[in-house]
């Protein structure tokens, strides 16, 4: 079986092992593919990015290690951008001035008129408190400024792999909103469109399944039936912050891709090619 997984973090930003580390786990763990994607740096303070005196030694360790594994495996080298506009929307300059393989794009942060909004991480309370501050407690409000800034970030960037698109669910937990109000379902379509519309693959991460912070993957299971009757092209990643967690629930998730009706996976080797599931 064909494994790989284009999205990992390692200690160059706010993972727990080092790149080589990493590879050494793929590696032993049979994966043929392996890309390696630090969140991008980003201009304010904060304990997750890249730092920017750090690009060009991460960048001339990934090479190294590339080189040095070339026989065991096929080692990439990107980052995790985060889009937010007016602050990071110069994605593509930067992807070619590092030289990237390709570019991976998230939402961790929503811009409001009254700052950014976190959604990421793994307190609930931030993301109730950012709700109640940026967006005055709306949550459709909010939810719609997370879409409306992901179809930017697909129109104006159109990353590789548009990664975990339906984040803004992962501290809701039914708790402002049910995932299947017409509302909501109707945001998610109209980003499904424009994915389609694009080619963008969309990618299917398996993080917050494996770490108990989610009970579906991102997305979740209706859109990635949505996902497969519509045909956008999909990936499989696990978003791995640590050695171990490389290719985690990668088989559960490919079943179930499967059975959602998706025929083929995407993976990257100089280029982007499907195979069949
Ligand atoms: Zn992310
Ligand atoms: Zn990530």
């Amino acid at each position: 079986m064909l494994k790989f997984n284009y999205h990992s973090h390692s200690t160059f930003c706010d993972g727990k092992n080092t790149l080589e580390e990493m590879a050494l786990s793929a590696i032993e763990r049979g994966m043929q593919y392996f890309g390696f994607s630090a969140h991008s740096p980003v201009p304010f303070k904060n304990d997750f990015g890249l730092p920017t005196s750090e690009i060009d030694n991460y960048l001339n360790e990934t090479k190294r290690l590339k080189k040095k594994y070339e026989d065991k495996i096929k080692l990439f080298t990107s980052m995790e951008f985060d889009y937010i506009p007016k602050i990071s929307e110069d994605i593509r300059e930067r992807a070619e001035k590092y030289n990237l393989d390709y570019i991976i794009s998230s939402i961790h942060l929503v811009s409001s008129e009254n700052g950014l909004w976190f959604i990421d991480g793994s307190k609930q309370e931030s993301y109730d408190k950012g709700l109640i501050e940026c967006f005055g407690g709306d949550i459709k409000k909010a939810v719609k400024a997370f879409y409306s800034q992901t179809n930017e970030m697909i129109s104006k960037i159109n990353p590789n792999i548009l990664g975990h698109f339906d984040k803004v669910k992962m501290h809701n937990k039914d708790r402002y909103f049910k995932e299947d109000e017409p509302w909501y379902r109707d945001l998610v379509m109209e980003s499904i469109d424009l994915m389609k519309q694009n080619n963008t693959i969309c990618e299917i991460n398996t993080r917050g399944l494996y770490k108990g912070r989610s009970n579906d993957y991102f997305p979740q299971t209706p859109w990635i039936k949505a996902l497969a009757q519509k045909q956008v092209r999909v990936t499989i990643s696990t978003d791995c912050h640590k050695a171990d967690e490389v290719d985690k629930l990668f088989v559960e998730c490919s079943n179930h891709l499967k059975d959602c009706g998706h025929k083929d996976i995407w993976y990257f080797d100089e280029s982007w090619k499907p195979i069949a599931l």
